[in-house]
């Protein structure tokens, strides 16, 4: 067997079309979507994965405002700046691109960021409105996911699903998706005693670690679905995910490369919950 490809540049195109004409449409009413992306310090693949979401915006027509600071910026000033961009009505959506320089508290940042205007997902208010069930700002890679598996239309209910990775902002909530879809979830984590022999079980495995060949052909059951979230460097410095690409893709159903996989489903999530807050701010103020 060989694996299809979810192909995430596809889907992210098409589904931009989309964002493109909903932005036009906001703008029509008077609304004009605007991004915040703030950037403290040097971090090279920061400056990457900020730089993709400028140009994501542009690219359907949604307002970004870069603002990028030294990596000796206070705590306090960072807090100053968001509470003001809390307060402009112009701007929608706020992300702090992490990680942040050590003496800055990232949590303590992103909970200072107004939970309407939180489209990456991360701010409590957000996490526990996912877990009720209640509707709010999906993190953008764990729903980047979910859409990719809409688009092959797979049917979750009754499916066993296994998280590979527990994190406030992939795996715990990756984990919560599925569930409400109605798969029965697994979460591994580096202390799980034999993740070969779960992930074994598995219909759908999402692999969300951030180490090379976490996954390998032997562990996952023929037709299997593989989602790979994780982006590692490989010796010779190629991005690559947390799994056997080459090895899973002779086993499983369907398997999302890296690069061109979960990535841009990413940013694409990023601005769907920009146009959706847009929208929202619209219908509170008419
Ligand atoms: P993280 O916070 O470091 O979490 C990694 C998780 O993996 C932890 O829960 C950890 O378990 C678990 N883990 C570590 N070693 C393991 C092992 N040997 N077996 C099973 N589980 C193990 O990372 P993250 O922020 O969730 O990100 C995960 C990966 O996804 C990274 O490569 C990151 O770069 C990538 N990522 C990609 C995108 C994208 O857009 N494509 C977005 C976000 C993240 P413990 O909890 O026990 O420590």
């Amino acid at each position: 067997m060989s694996a299809q490809l979810i192909d995430g540049n596809a889907l992210s195109q098409q589904m931009r079309v989309d964002f493109s004409a909903r932005t036009q449409s906001l703008i029509s009413q008077g609304t004009t979507p605007g991004l915040a992306v703030i950037l403290v310090g040097d971090n090279a693949a920061s400056q990457v994965y900020v730089r993709n979401k400028v140009k994501a915006c542009e690219q359907v027509g949604i307002r970004s405002v870069l603002e990028k600071y030294p990596e000796n910026l206070s705590e306090a000033d960072l807090l100053a700046r968001v509470d003001k961009l809390n307060h402009d009505p112009s701007i929608h959506g706020i992300l702090v691109q992490l990680p942040l320089p050590a003496h800055i508290d990232a949590d303590k940042v992103t909970e200072a960021i107004s939970a309407t205007k939180d489209v990456d997902g991360f701010h409590v208010a957000n996490a526990g409105a996912l877990m009720t069930g209640l509707p709010c700002f999906w993190p953008c890679t764990p729903h980047g996911c979910m859409k990719m598996l809409e688009s092959i239309g797979y049917d979750l209910k009754g499916k066993h699903a296994v998280v590979i990775g527990r994190s406030n902002i992939v795996g715990k909530p990756m984990a919560l998706m599925l569930l409400q879809k109605n798969a029965t979830v697994t979460i591994c984590h580096s202390a799980t005693a034999d993740l070969k022999h779960h992930c074994l079980q598995a219909d759908v495995i999402v692999a969300a670690v951030g180490k090379l060949n976490v996954l390998t052909a032997d562990m996952v059951k023929p037709g299997a679905v593989v989602i790979d979230v994780g982006m590692n460097r490989d010796a010779a410095g190629k991005l690559c995910g947390d799994v056997d690409f080459e090895g899973i893709r002779q086993v499983a159903s369907y398997i999302t490369p890296v690069p061109g996989g979960v990535g841009p489903m990413t940013i694409t999530m990023l601005l769907s919950n920009t146009l959706d807050s847009a929208q929202q701010s619209l219908s509170v103020n008419t």
